[in-house]
């Protein structure tokens, strides 16, 4: 069961980067992203708010996929850092998770 909350927000932003706060879900990332990734950062993005770290867990593959080209982020129009977010969540997965460093 997943527990809502504010807790994962806090520990991604303590180590790192993270913004997303401002993401109204418009789709354009969606519609870009030369991966075909699909809905990966506005769904990523609402399981970091909400607190969901077993779901970014699960979505780890998709995660690693990213190219970090920014092809999202130069045309988010709400200026969410779409490629720094990745990296922050990539942090996270790596030390926290797979414990690889
Ligand atoms: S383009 Fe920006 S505002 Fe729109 S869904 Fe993607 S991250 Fe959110
Ligand atoms: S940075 Fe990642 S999510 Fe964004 S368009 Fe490039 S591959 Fe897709």
């Amino acid at each position: 069961m997943i527990r809502a909350g504010t807790e994962f927000l806090k520990n991604l932003k303590q180590k790192d980067y993270f913004n997303a706060t401002e993401c109204f879900n418009c789709g354009t990332c969606t519609a870009l992203c030369p991966m075909g990734i699909e809905i990966l950062p506005r769904e990523l993005f609402r399981y970091v708010l909400i607190g969901a770290e077993e779901k970014i867990v699960e979505r780890s593959d998709t995660i690693f996929s990213c190219l970090l080209c920014k092809m999202c982020e130069a045309n988010c129009p709400q200026g969410v850092k779409i490629a720094e977010n990745i990296r922050t969540l990539r942090w996270y997965l790596t030390e926290r998770v797979y414990k690889i460093s």
